[in-house]
C-alpha cells in the first residue's frame, strides 16, 4: 500500500483555517465559540463532507467525522485534536492534527486501503482554556473527567454559561449525551507540534510520546500583619511575603528532592499586599504549578509542599491557606499505539525518539477511555502560542505519514 500525501492541499488548509481569526495575520486568535470559531468550524465541517466522512456533533461541539470501516460492530480507531487558539496564538497548535488527521484519512482512501475498522477524526471543543478558564473541556466531558453537573457551572468572562454559549452556538442537546463509554476507541492517536525544542535540537523529525505530564495548582493565601516599615521592628513581625518566599524555596525543594528529571514544580505568582515599598506586606497569594509523569511522585510533590506551608506558617507565626486548584492525573501512552506508531517509522525510514509530553493535551483525556498514544513533530525553536509559531513542511508531512501508516495498522 502505498500512501502518498497531497502535502500543498493540506498546507492551503492550514492556512485557510489560520484566516479564521480575530487577529491579523500572522497571528491567530480564535476563542471557542467566537464568531471566527464558529466560521472555521463550518469549514472543517465542509472539508469532512468532501471526504465523504459521517459528520456528528455532540452537545458541547466535539465534531466527530467518521470513514465506516467494513466492521461495524468493532470500536473505531480514533484520531483527533483541537482547532480553538488562545489569543495571539499561531497556525499550528491542534491544527496540524484535526487537518494532518483529515489529509492521513484521504491518503488512506486514495490508497485503496479499506479498514475493518472505522476511523475516526475528532475534533475536540475548547482545549484552551481562554474562554471557561478550565482546559480540555470537549475531551474531559467526553472521557468523564468532567462531570455535566460542573461543566454547568462554567461561564464565560461576560457571565454567560456554557450551556447558554451552546444554545447561541445552535448546540441544544444535553451534557449527560457527551460522555463516551470506555473501549469506545480500539486506541486513539494525536498529532500535534511537540511546543518544546527537542526535536529540532536533535534533528530528529518524530516524537513518539511515552507519557504525558498533567498539572496540579496549588493558591496558597498566607495572612500575616502589616504595619509602618520603620517602626515595627523585626522580632515583632509576621510578614506575609517572607512566609511565601520560604513556601516559594520548598516548592523548589519539592521538586528537587525527587531526584526525578520529569519532577519540576514553579511558583509562578505572588501578590503581596498592600505593595508598599514603606509597608510590611500583611498577605500575600502565591500559585504553585506542580508537574510529573509519575502519578505517585507527583502526589509526594503536593504531600511536601502542603507541609512545607503548615510548618512554615507556624514557624512565622502567620495563617497560610491552601487549596488545591487542579489535580489532572499524569497519563503513560498505551502500548499498542507506540508500537504502532515505531513500528510505521521503521517502515517509512523514519528517524523517531520516545519521549514525555510536559503540555497536556486531549490525549490527556482520552488515555482515560481508550488506549492512547501521541506524535510530535518538531516545531521552530520550540516556540508556540505565538504568531512566530512555525513547523517546516517536511516535518508536517512525515507526521501524516506515520500518522496515516499507524491508523491503517490499527484500523486492521
Ligand atoms: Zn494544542
Amino acid at each position: 500500500m502505498e500512501i502518498t500525501i497531497e502535502l500543498s492541499r493540506l498546507l492551503n488548509e492550514l492556512e485557510t483555517l489560520a484566516s479564521f481569526s480575530d487577529a491579523p495575520a500572522p497571528a491567530v486568535t480564535r476563542v471557542v465559540f467566537s464568531a471566527q470559531d464558529l466560521a472555521a468550524r463550518a469549514y472543517l465541517h465542509k472539508l469532512f463532507c468532501e471526504a465523504q466522512l459521517k459528520l456528528r456533533t455532540d452537545a458541547v461541539g466535539n465534531t466527530f467525522a467518521r470513514w465506516a470501516g467494513a466492521d461495524p460492530n468493532v470500536p473505531a480507531v480514533g484520531t483527533g485534536s483541537h482547532t480553538d487558539a488562545v489569543p495571539h496564538a499561531g497556525r499550528y497548535d491542534g491544527t496540524v492534527g484535526v487537518l494532518g488527521g483529515l489529509e492521513a484519512i484521504r491518503a488512506l482512501q486514495r490508497s485503496g486501503f479499506r479498514p475493518r475498522r472505522s476511523i475516526e477524526l475528532l475534533a475536540f471543543t475548547s482545549e484552551e482554556p481562554t474562554r471557561f478558564g478550565i482546559g480540555c473541556l470537549g475531551s474531559r466531558l467526553l472521557s468523564g473527567t468532567l462531570s455535566p453537573e460542573s461543566a454547568r457551572q462554567l461561564k464565560d468572562s461576560d457571565g454567560k454559561s456554557l450551556e447558554e454559549v451552546l444554545r447561541q452556538a445552535g448546540l441544544d442537546g444535553s451534557l449527560e449525551d457527551v460522555r463516551l463509554a470506555n473501549q469506545f476507541y480500539h486506541g486513539f492517536v494525536e498529532l500535534h507540534i511537540e511546543q518544546g525544542p527537542l526535536l529540532e535540537r536533535k534533528g530528529i523529525p518524530i516524537g513518539i510520546v511515552t507519557a504525558i505530564a498533567a498539572p496540579a495548582t496549588f493558591r496558597v493565601r498566607i495572612e500575616g500583619s502589616g504595619g509602618h516599615a520603620g517602626a515595627v521592628l523585626m522580632p515583632d513581625r509576621r510578614d506575609a511575603f517572607l512566609a511565601a518566599a520560604e513556601i516559594a524555596l520548598a516548592v523548589e525543594s519539592a521538586a528537587k528532592d525527587t531526584r526525578s528529571a520529569d519532577s519540576v514544580a514553579t511558583t509562578g505568582v505572588c501578590s503581596v499586599f498592600p505593595g508598599a515599598v514603606n509597608s510590611i506586606p500583611s498577605r500575600a497569594v502565591v500559585e504553585i504549578d506542580v508537574r510529573d509523569t509519575d502519578l505517585a511522585r507527583r502526589d509526594g510533590m503536593l504531600s511536601a509542599i502542603r507541609a512545607a506551608c503548615e510548618a512554615i506558617g507556624a514557624k512565622r507565626q502567620v495563617r497560610v491557606e491552601v487549596d488545591l486548584i487542579n489535580a489532572d492525573a499524569p497519563a503513560q501512552a498505551s502500548p499498542l499505539i507506540t508500537e504502532a506508531l515505531s513500528a510505521s517509522c521503521q517502515a517509512l525510514g523514519i528517524e523517531f525518539m520516545p519521549m514525555v509530553s510536559r503540555a497536556y493535551h486531549d490525549s490527556l483525556f482520552l488515555s482515560r477511555i481508550a488506549p492512547t498514544g501521541m506524535i510530535f513533530i518538531p516545531c521552530r525553536n520550540g516556540v508556540s502560542h505565538r504568531p512566530d509559531e512555525y513547523a517546516s513542511p517536511e516535518d508536517i508531512k512525515r507526521g501524516v505519514q506515520v500518522l496515516a501508516s499507524a491508523l491503517a495498522q490499527l484500523a486492521q
